[in-house]
């Protein structure tokens, strides 16, 4: 509770964010004095007291039951319960709306601290942030005090609604349909693979409102807010994933699912905008999650190279292994310059797309490689659940799929690039 004060005292006194509709929130965050002084890399003394906390937080209350949350696949309420008590879910909310209207950048260095401790609890976490972020950019004063208001009154989830078991990275093939009747809309349709998708108190949702297949896409799809407990709202059954397995991902059936008009974000048409739109400041702490991840993996081979002994010296003295610890260092620390920037870049108001995809595009790719090295170096023992590494490893894959592949990030840069390129 302490921490808490301390955070929101902080907040107050250092960070102002005025969410201002679709247009680019302008933030003046703690990070100004580097503005002033021009580059710099120091933390200001709030941005540290976050990263204190969430360190302190994710060594006390996360390291210690992630393993178990991991074998059982139960959703950890109880250390989500305890990191909103605390301020550290939710932060980007303004004050307006009783939150602490954090920036970005501040999101991101507690978000990086919380995967330190285990993703599946950080995507969890997460996960709200993508499913508010739709409302942060594009709510009217009515729908912000209603749905995001509500968050940071008691520890609810919510969820982003938008992939479909035959749309994923082609988000403009989304089939949910939703027909206008009367001061309402009626949703059917069927969505897949969303994170908190059967703990969820409301949903963004993206669906088709025009049923012409030559309407263009920026035209054709409608954002909705919708509660969870609607009649017709179905989620299916928690997914067994391969990783972040306490995060709780499923399908969602809408069956006559009635909207009421005032839970249209901006207007009819605006939904694939405002979807694709969130992505600028929701990849930014995915790739500080993976960040997070990928600094846990090197911690734990370090710990493990300096004690293991093969030949009569540690493996850390043995060359291949201590460069191959030289590689996985430079490939965090690279990461996290670029969760920085894109984040940096964001809080400015300033159009962020280049430097997200590179950001979640490289942490994701990394913290794959850099979680494979640890279980290399952990040798048998990295290939056994006794041993962290296993689990950040299962753990990692997701980073390169969920808010856009692999593969669409490159898409995305190699587009950005080539439009700065031929101006
Ligand atoms: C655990 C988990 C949690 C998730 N959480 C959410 C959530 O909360 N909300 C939500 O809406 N969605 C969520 N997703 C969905 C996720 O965003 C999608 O799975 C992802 O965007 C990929 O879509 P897809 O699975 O349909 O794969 P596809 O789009 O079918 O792609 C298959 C493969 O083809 C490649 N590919 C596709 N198109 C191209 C192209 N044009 N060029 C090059 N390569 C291409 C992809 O990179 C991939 O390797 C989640 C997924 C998982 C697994």
């Amino acid at each position: 509770m302490l921490w808490n004060k301390v955070l929101r005292a902080s907040a107050r006194c250092g960070v102002r964010l005025q969410s201002s509709g679709a247009a680019a929130a302008s933030v003046k965050t703690s990070t100004d004095h580097s503005a002033a002084n021009g580059f710099s890399f120091e933390f200001t003394e709030q941005q540290r007291e976050f990263q204190q906390l969430a360190r302190k937080f994710a060594r006390e209350e996360i390291i210690p039951y992630a393993a178990d949350y991991d074998k059982n696949g139960e959703y950890p309420m109880p250390i989500i319960k305890k990191a909103w008590e605390l301020g550290l879910m939710n932060s980007h909310i303004a004050e307006d709306y009783g939150g602490m209207g954090l920036s970005i950048f501040d999101n991101c260095l507690i978000t990086e601290e919380l995967a330190y401790g285990c993703t599946g609890v950080q995507t969890a976490i997460e996960a709200n942030s993508l499913g508010q972020m739709p409302v942060i950019i594009a709510g009217n004063e009515e729908q912000k005090k209603k749905y995001l208001g509500r968050m940071t009154e008691e520890p609810l989830m919510c969820a982003y609604c938008v992939t479909e078991p035959g749309a994923g990275s082609d988000v403009a093939g989304v089939k949910t349909r939703a027909v206008k009747k009367g001061d309402e809309y009626v949703v059917n349709g069927q969505k897949m693979w969303i994170t908190n998708g059967g703990k969820a108190n409301w949903y963004f949702l993206l669906a088709r409102t025009d049923s012409d297949p030559k309407c263009p896409t920026n035209k054709a799809f409608t954002g909705f807010i919708l509660d969870a407990d609607t009649p017709g709202v179905q989620p299916g059954r928690k997914e067994m994933n391969m990783g972040q397995r306490c995060s709780d991902t499923r399908g969602i059936t809408f069956e006559d699912v009635r909207i009421p008009k005032e839970n249209v974000l901006i207007g009819e048409g605006a939904g694939f905008k405002i979807a694709m739109g969130a992505f600028d400041k929701t990849r930014p702490p995915v790739a500080a999650g993976a960040t997070g991840l990928a600094q846990r993996a090197l911690d734990e081979a370090t710990a493990y190279a300096l004690e293991r002994k093969t030949f009569g010296r540690v493996i850390a003295e043995h060359q291949a292994v201590a460069f191959l610890l030289a590689e996985m260092a430079m490939k965090v620390e690279l990461a996290r310059m670029a969760y920085q920037r894109s984040a940096w870049e964001v809080d400015r108001g300033r159009r962020n797309t280049y430097y997200a995809s590179i950001a979640k595009a490289f942490a994701g790719d990394i913290a794959n490689q850099v979680a494979s090295d640890a279980v290399q170096i952990f040798g048998g023992n990295g290939f056994n659940s006794d041993y962290p590494v296993e689990k950040l490893m299962r753990d990692a894959k997701i980073y390169q799929i969920y808010e856009g592949t692999a593969q669409i990030q490159r898409l995305i840069i190699s587009r950005e690039h080539l439009a700065k390129a031929k101006k």
